[in-house]
Parts: structure tokens; C-alpha cells; sequence
């Protein structure tokens, strides 16, 4: 008995599956997860977490795990050894590199992979390869909010903690499904909302379960978020309700600002939006009188063609009201992978190094020469969107993608893998061999965050350890080790021992992690970026100013023109966005027994109008037809959309799978897809 309790183990580990950020101990024995057991001192949850961190973990065993590399041979795949597949992998790299150059060749980082690993793999694009096409996931999701704030505030990053959305005295959500997407912030926020009367307003096409709790909830217009943030904006200083000493002390741009809004009226607004012209009035005084406003947004807003200037038009919203730097206040964009934010932190960016110090300044360019010894490129590298279509335009010859179901996930799917097919020499680096993985040269099977240490940023810049519960499943390596492995076949050995190097040597050279080493991120202590090099952190931003050369944030002048609509044709819209029980395209939650069994397929949510009028009927099956493609699925038929409005779930697979309807569209700032905005016609295939 005794030594049967010697091999349970309890470590403390970060959840995976979203951005708030979870933390907890995992009780394992040998292989098997025990359970999890929330700690007190874990600094995002406390006591909670929701059904995915809870039970999340059976895909760690699951029977499809790789444990081989693979290479492929002809139209088969062949399992190789680690040596042969290393080796092969940086002879073909090299081949690439000297034949067409370097730029030729493309990385992307994953953010479900820990900071040390976009670390490393930044570094083999632009150290080892020398290119700066390198990117990662958030632009997908959230490269438009970072924008937003970099231009106004500064820092792309909440501008405080989740305590600061539990103890504002207004929350606004805009495009988020908090209670599915981020479910323990949610608990916290409807804890607010009994506890502290604090008020909470919902912008959102879906009636979601926020939505029925807010205090207010607003349906506009899909694509139209830009509009009322803007006119609201304008009639709150028509009125002279904004804050005149926090403008005075903190602000530049006001007077070129305030003539940008000259368009936005109330009029104007009401039509666009659909939101009456007395709602918008209450909702300007509700804003402009509160003691602390917090706007928290997700990718309802972000992924769209005008994703960047609408995360624009709530920081400055922000600015006027004077909600920033005090408790309570602030911009949430909420970060929608685990380590979506650390991931760009870290540096797997087409244009930033770590801490988003600029690859085309002279400067920060020579501190990473000397530290690494080589000339490194000057010319800002391609984003994901850019690399898809050079690979189409025969500029692109080589990608090696790790953690990312590129295939699935990017918008419009015939076209990236049409993209994918076209590739000279494709490496994939997951845990399964995933829908993207079938298109690759090389497979490399990589060790999930279980298996590993590392560290995690979450959606409040949080940096957090994880500390390996067992041994990788053998056959596999942490993605950072594999990365290595590359570096050194390539000549580039860095010898790293532990992933606590890879950070001491990330500290050293990006200032907004200067102060963070393993020690103090040791068990649940963490540290809330910028971090100064005596160790002192910083969990609510701009207290003392904002990032500019005279501490004093931008206002950003926008205008408004609405690119997309429905017409005649392609007469409904399709909203997408993520179920409780799935996590993102549900490669790991799809392996999960509980899960797959509470809701085990995607499903098309129909209006009850929209039913009545087409005479469709729950559990009918239909076609949805877009521009770019086709898609098929069940009817459930739900209160939560109301008219013209689809939505669909983004765990959709196989012929449900939403990005065969989304199509090349992007933010006009970032490249990010514009995923929500799409307009498609329906057929019914089977009446049921
Ligand atoms: Fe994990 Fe997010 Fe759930 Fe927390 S709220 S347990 S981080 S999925």
C-alpha cells in the first residue's frame, strides 16, 4: 500500500483551454489524472474552474497520440527515428534556404505551446534561418484588439486584473460569450453583479447566457459595434460629461479626435445599428456617470473587416470617460487560447521580437545580433494571411507549423489547403495527426503540457508556471526540445538545459520581462507584465501614464463605412463562436469520452422566425452556401439567434466545419480573417 501512494504525485499545472488562466493541482498516477483540485492562492480562480480544466485531460492518453515521427513517402507515411527525422528536417531547410533564400521559408508558433517555446521558435526563424516570417494564432483571433490599444494606449494587453472586471462598477461585454468562452471570469462576474450590484451591459448578436443576465442587452447589427461606441462617444461630449482632468493630464489628439466624430450621430447610429436613439442616450449617461467602467471583448468584435478600428473605438471611449488607470477600470480584450497572449509576448511575430520591441529598429535589432551572433533580417516578415496566398503566388516554399490545425482553422478552408498541397517541404509538429498534418512532409510528435514545464501568459498578462506531472509519452519531446534539436542539426547549438534558461535568456534582452526568473514564478506565484528588473510587477496598467515618450495616450480619429452586408442572394448571416464543452476546432476536447458524449457533434442554430418562415424543423438537416464554399448540418432551433442570424458552432467537423463558408476577407489593420461576417444562402437536404 505504501508504495502504491508513493506513485501518486500532485503537481501544480495551468489550464490549456483558456485564456482566463486557470491554475490547480493535478493528482496523477503514473500516466492517469486523478482528478484536479483548485488551490486557494491560484491567482486567476481560487477555488474554481469550469467543466474543461476539470476534466479536460483524457487526450493525453488518448490511443491517437503520435509517438513516432513520420516522413512521407509518396502517398504513405512512414514512421522513422528521431535522429533520422531531425536530420532530414534541417537538410531540407538548408536546401530550401541556399536555393530560393530564406525567405522563403515560414514559421508558426502555437499559443497553446508554453512562452520558452514561441521564444525558441522565433528564434530559429530569425537566428538560425534568418527570415522574420514568423507568426502565431492571435492572428486569428486577437491581433486587432492589440492593435487598438497599442495605438491608444500603448501596451496590447488588459489594461488590469480579472479583479479589476469583478470589482468595476460596470462591466461591458461586447462579442463575447463570456459564460461559454471564459466560463470561471463569468462566474465572477455574475458574482459582482449579485453581490456588488455591479451592472452589466451585453452587445451581442446571441442571446447567450450573459446576455439574459445583463442589465441591458443590445442586438446591433452585425459588424456595426464601431457605430454606437463612436456615437455614444460623441454625445457624451456634446453633453460635457467626459472627464476634463483626466483628458487635460493624459491625453493628446483630443480636438483632431473630437472632429473625427462629427459623423457619428445619434441618427446615424440608430440606423446602422439598430439601437433606438433614447437607448443610446441612457447608455451614454449609464457610461459617462459610472465610477468605474470595464469593457471586456472577444472575437465578436476583433474578427472583422473593421476588427482593429472597432477595438480602437472602445479604448477611446475609454479615454474620454477617463477609465484607465484606476481600479476597476479598463480594456479586457479576453484572450481566447491558453497562452494567446504569450505566444505574441514572446516574440513569434512577422514584425516584433519579444516584448514587442520592433524588428526594423536599429537598435533592438543589435542587441539580439550580439546576443546571438549573427546578422539578423531587417525586412518585416509575413503574417499567416501573407504566407498562404505567397504559397499561391509561388513566393513561399516551406512552412513548419507547430500546435496549429492550420488547415481547418483558417478561414476559408479550399483555399489554404490548396495552399498547404502546394508546399516543397511542410513540417507539422502536434500530438495527433491532424487534418493539417495529412498535407505535411514530416510529422513530429510533440509532448502536451502535462508532460513539460514551462510558462503561460494569461488574458491579464499573468505569467504562470507549469510543472511537468509526468514524463512525455514515450516517443515524444516538448516542442521547445524538438525545436532545439532542429537548431543544432542547422549548427546553432543552444544548449538549453531547462526552459527557466530559455527565459533568463528572454529577461536578459526583452525589456517588458526584465525582472522574471523561475524563482519568482515558483508553485502559484506569478507576475503581471511589464515586470522591472528588481522583480516588481505591474497587475493594473497606466497608473503612472501611459507608455509614450510624454506619457500621454492618442486618441485615434476613425470613420465608418459598412463593407459587408447580406443581399438578395446570400440573404442570411452565419455567427460563429465556441461551446462550453469544446475547445476551439476540438482536436483535444473531441478525445475526450464525457465530453464527446454530452455534446458530440456541432449543430446550425436557426431563429424561430427563420424556421417558421422556411418551415424548417429541429433536427433538419441543411446546406449552408457561401461564396467560397459549402457546408452541412443539424438544426436546432433557439431563441439564442433571432431573424436572419445562423450560428454555428467553430468545434464544427468534417462537412460542418464553418471556415469551408468563411472566406479571404480580412481586417483591413491586421490580415485577421473576418470569420463574422459571412452571408450565405440555406437549402434544406433533409426535411427530417
Ligand atoms: Fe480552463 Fe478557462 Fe475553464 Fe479556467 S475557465 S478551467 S482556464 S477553460
Amino acid at each position: 500500500a505504501a508504495m502504491r501512494e508513493e506513485r501518486i504525485q500532485k503537481t501544480k499545472t495551468v489550464c490549456t483551454y483558456c485564456g482566463v488562466g486557470c491554475s490547480f493541482d493535478v493528482w496523477t498516477k503514473d500516466r492517469k489524472v486523478l482528478k484536479v483540485e483548485p488551490h486557494p492562492q491560484s491567482p486567476a480562480n481560487g477555488i474554481s474552474t469550469c467543466v474543461k480544466g476539470k476534466f479536460g485531460w483524457d487526450y493525453v492518453n488518448s490511443e491517437d497520440r503520435l509517438q513516432k515521427p513520420l516522413i512521407r513517402r509518396g502517398d504513405y507515411f512512414e514512421e522513422v527515428e528521431w535522429d533520422e527525422a531531425i536530420s532530414y528536417v534541417a537538410q531540407r531547410f538548408n536546401e530550401i534556404k541556399a536555393e530560393k533564400g530564406a525567405d522563403h521559408l515560414a514559421f508558426i508558433g502555437s499559443s497553446k505551446a508554453t512562452n520558452e517555446e514561441s521564444y525558441v521558435m522565433q528564434k530559429l526563424s530569425r537566428q538560425v534561418i534568418g527570415t522574420n516570417n514568423v507568426d502565431n494564432c492571435s492572428r486569428y483571433c486577437q491581433a486587432p484588439a492589440t492593435k487598438g490599444l497599442f495605438r491608444t494606449v500603448g501596451y496590447g494587453g488588459d489594461s488590469g486584473s480579472i479583479d479589476d472586471i469583478a470589482s468595476a462598477k460596470l462591466v461591458i461585454t461586447i462579442g463575447s460569450n463570456t459564460a461559454e468562452s471564459h466560463p470561471v471570469l463569468a462566474s465572477r462576474i455574475k458574482r459582482s453583479q449579485k453581490l456588488f450590484d455591479q451592472k452589466l451591459f451585453v452587445f451581442d448578436l446571441r442571446k447567450h447566457e450573459m446576455a439574459k443576465r445583463a442589465d441591458r442587452f443590445y442586438q446591433p447589427k452585425s459588424g456595426t459595434d464601431l457605430v454606437w461606441l463612436s456615437a455614444v462617444t460623441k454625445y457624451i461630449l456634446d453633453q460635457g460629461w467626459e472627464n476634463k482632468s483626466f483628458l487635460n493630464e493624459w491625453v493628446n489628439g483630443f480636438d483632431e479626435y473630437r472632429e473625427s466624430l462629427e459623423p457619428f450621430t445619434l441618427e446615424y447610429a440608430s440606423e446602422m445599428t439598430g439601437i433606438s436613439i433614447d437607448e443610446l442616450k441612457a447608455l451614454a449617461k449609464e457610461i459617462s456617470s459610472a465610477e468605474s467602467v470595464a469593457v471586456c471583448w472577444a472575437m465578436g468584435v476583433t474578427q472583422h473587416m473593421r476588427g482593429s478600428d472597432t477595438s480602437t473605438a472602445i479604448s477611446n471611449l475609454l479615454l474620454i470617460t477617463g477609465n484607465y488607470g484606476k481600479p476597476g477600470t479598463g480594456a479586457y480584450p479576453l484572450r481566447g487560447h491558453n497562452n494567446v497572449q504569450g505566444c505574441s509576448d514572446f516574440g513569434s511575430m512577422p514584425n516584433f521580437f519579444p516584448g514587442y520591441e520592433k524588428v526594423d529598429d536599429e537598435e533592438v535589432r543589435a542587441r539580439y545580433e550580439k546576443a546571438w551572433g549573427v546578422e539578423l533580417p531587417k525586412k518585416i516578415g509575413m503574417d499567416n494571411h501573407e504566407m498562404i496566398k505567397a504559397i499561391h503566388d509561388g513566393e513561399l516554399s516551406s512552412m513548419y507549423v507547430m500546435g496549429e490545425d492550420t488547415g481547418i482553422v483558417d478561414a476559408n478552408i479550399n483555399y489554404v489547403t490548396a495552399a498547404l498541397e502546394k508546399l516543397d517541404f511542410f513540417v507539422v509538429q502536434d500530438l495527433f495527426l491532424t487534418e493539417t498534418a495529412e498535407y505535411a512532409d514530416v510529422v513530429l510528435p510533440a509532448s502536451p503540457s502535462l508532460e513539460k514545464e514551462g510558462t503561460f501568459t494569461n488574458t491579464e498578462r499573468r505569467i504562470q508556471r507549469l510543472y511537468q506531472s509526468f514524463e512525455p509519452l514515450e516517443g515524444t519531446y516538448p516542442d521547445w526540445m524538438i525545436i532545439q534539436m532542429i537548431a543544432k542539426e542547422m549548427g546553432y547549438d543552444w544548449n538549453y538545459q531547462h526552459p527557466s534558461e530559455i527565459m533568463q535568456e528572454s529577461a536578459s534582452l526583452a525589456k517588458l520581462f526584465a525582472g522574471v526568473n523561475y524563482e519568482l514564478l515558483e508553485g502559484y506565484k506569478s507576475l503581471q507584465w511589464p515586470v522591472a528588473e528588481d522583480g516588481t510587477d505591474s497587475p493594473l496598467l497606466f497608473t503612472e501614464g501611459f507608455p509614450f515618450e510624454d506619457k500621454k495616450a492618442k486618441l485615434y480619429p476613425l470613420t465608418f463605412e459598412l463593407k459587408y452586408d447580406t443581399n438578395e442572394e446570400y440573404d442570411l448571416h452565419v455567427n460563429n463562436g465556441r461551446l462550453l464543452e469544446h475547445f476551439h476546432e476540438g482536436n483535444m476536447t473531441y478525445r475526450i469520452e464525457g465530453i464527446v458524449r454530452k455534446t458530440p457533434q456541432a449543430f446550425i442554430e436557426v431563429s424561430e422566425e427563420l424556421s417558421k418562415e422556411r418551415g424548417i424543423q429541429e433536427g433538419a438537416e441543411v446546406k449552408l452556401i457561401s461564396e467560397a464554399g459549402e457546408a452541412t448540418g443539424i438544426v436546432t432551433i433557439t431563441d439564442r439567434v433571432k431573424g436572419k442570424e445562423l450560428f454555428l458552432p467553430l468545434s464544427g467537423r468534417g462537412k460542418t466545419a464553418i471556415n469551408y463558408l468563411t472566406d479571404n476577407r480580412v481586417d483591413k489593420d491586421t490580415d485577421t480573417p473576418a470569420y463574422k461576417e459571412i452571408a450565405v444562402k440555406m437549402k434544406v437536404l433533409k426535411k427530417k
